[in-house]
C-alpha cells in the first residue's frame, strides 16, 4: 500500500492514498475519519496537534506497526494524519482535507472542535504508561507485557517532526506558532507528548511558540485545594493563553491538570501541578510572546 509521495493532493479531493507531503514515506490508509465540520469545512486546518503513540513494540511488531495497526483498524476509531518513528520514517494515514481522529474531547482559545480545526501527528514512543493488561491486541491467555517507560525521543525522530511541522505550516499558510501538545488541548485525560518531547529543538527552526522558562526557584508555589484572588489570577491568565479553564477562585483538579500540562510543555524541568514562581513567570513571558506574535501576523 505504499504509494508515491506527491504535493498535489487539493483539501477536498483528496484522494486517502496519495501524499499530501514530498517528506511522506508510505501512505496506510486509515477508515476513522470524516469531514471538517461547521466553519471548518472546506478550510485549511490552522493548528498541529503533536502526540506520542503511547506503545511499545510488542507481539512480533514495532512499535510504528503496532500503532499504525491500531489508527488504522475501523475498530479503534482513531487516527491520525501522519505517523513519525523513532528512525524518521514519516507514514501518513488520512489525508490533510479530512478530519482525523486523533483530538478527542478538549479546546484550545474557545475552540471546542479541535480535530476540525487541526492536523494531527503521532510520534512513536511507549509512553507513560499503557495498562498492558487492556492492550486492545491483547489475546486472551497471553501473557501480559512489561511497559518499558517513557522513552527520550530519537533526534532522527525530532528532525523528522520538526521537518514535517515546517512543510506543513507551509503548504496550510499556518502561523508557525500553531503547534501544540495533545496535552494542551485535554489537559485532564492526556500527558502526551510529553515532558521529554524537546520543544525547544522546533522553536530552534521557528515552530512552536516556546520561550526559555524562568528559573526554578524552590518556593512551594500555589498549591491545589487553596483559594483566593491569587488562583482567579493564576487561572484567568492560564485562560487567556489558552487552556479551557474556568476562572473559579479555587485550585481544583481542573486546574492542577492544566498547571500539570502547562509545565509538561513550558517548564518541563518539574512537572508537579503547583504553580510555582518559575511557572507563573514563564506563563507571564509566554503571554507577551503570543501578543507579540499576534501583533506580527496582523501587520
Ligand atoms: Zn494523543
Amino acid at each position: 500500500m505504499i504509494a508515491a509521495p506527491a504535493n498535489l493532493s487539493d483539501q477536498d479531493g483528496a484522494s486517502p492514498s496519495v501524499a499530501d507531503s514530498a517528506l511522506v514515506d508510505a501512505v496506510r490508509p486509515s477508515p476513522n475519519y470524516g469531514k471538517r465540520r461547521g466553519s471548518h469545512a472546506g478550510v485549511r486546518p490552522s493548528l498541529v496537534v503533536l502526540h506520542y503513540t503511547g506503545m511499545p513494540a510488542g507481539r512480533g511488531l514495532s512499535a510504528a506497526e503496532r500503532a499504525i495497526r491500531w489508527l488504522t483498524d475501523p475498530r479503534s476509531e482513531v487516527s491520525s494524519h501522519y505517523v513519525v518513528d523513532e528512525d524518521g520514517g514519516i507514514v501518513q494515514l488520512v489525508p490533510e482535507g479530512q478530519r482525523a481522529w486523533h483530538a478527542g474531547l478538549g479546546a484550545w482559545r474557545g475552540e471546542p472542535d479541535i480535530n476540525s480545526a487541526s492536523i494531527g501527528i503521532e510520534i512513536v514512543n511507549p509512553g507513560h504508561f499503557w495498562n498492558m493488561s487492556a492492550a486492545p491486541d491483547l489475546k486472551s491467555g497471553e501473557a501480559v507485557e512489561v511497559h518499558p517507560g517513557y522513552q527520550p525521543f530519537p533526534d532522527v525522530q525530532i528532525a523528522a517532526v520538526a521537518r514535517l511541522v515546517a512543510d506543513i505550516v507551509a503548504r496550510n499558510g499556518m502561523a508557525p506558532e500553531s503547534v501544540l501538545a495533545h496535552s494542551d488541548i485535554a489537559p485532564a485525560r492526556k500527558s502526551d507528548p510529553g515532558e521529554k518531547f524537546p520543544w525547544a529543538r522546533l522553536a530552534d527552526q521557528g515552530l512552536g511558540l516556546w520561550i526559555e522558562p524562568a528559573p526554578i526557584e524552590g518556593d512551594a508555589g500555589l498549591q491545589p485545594g487553596t483559594e483566593g484572588q491569587p488562583i482567579s489570577a493564576l487561572q484567568s491568565m492560564l485562560a487567556l493563553f489558552g487552556f479551557d479553564l474556568a476562572v473559579t477562585g479555587v485550585y481544583d483538579a481542573a486546574t492542577e491538570a492544566v498547571v500539570t500540562a502547562f509545565q509538561r510543555h513550558w517548564r518541563p524541568e518539574k512537572v508537579d501541578g503547583r504553580a510555582d514562581r518559575s511557572t507563573t513567570a514563564t506563563l507571564v513571558r509566554l503571554l507577551r510572546a503570543a501578543e507579540d506574535a499576534r501583533r506580527r501576523l496582523a501587520s
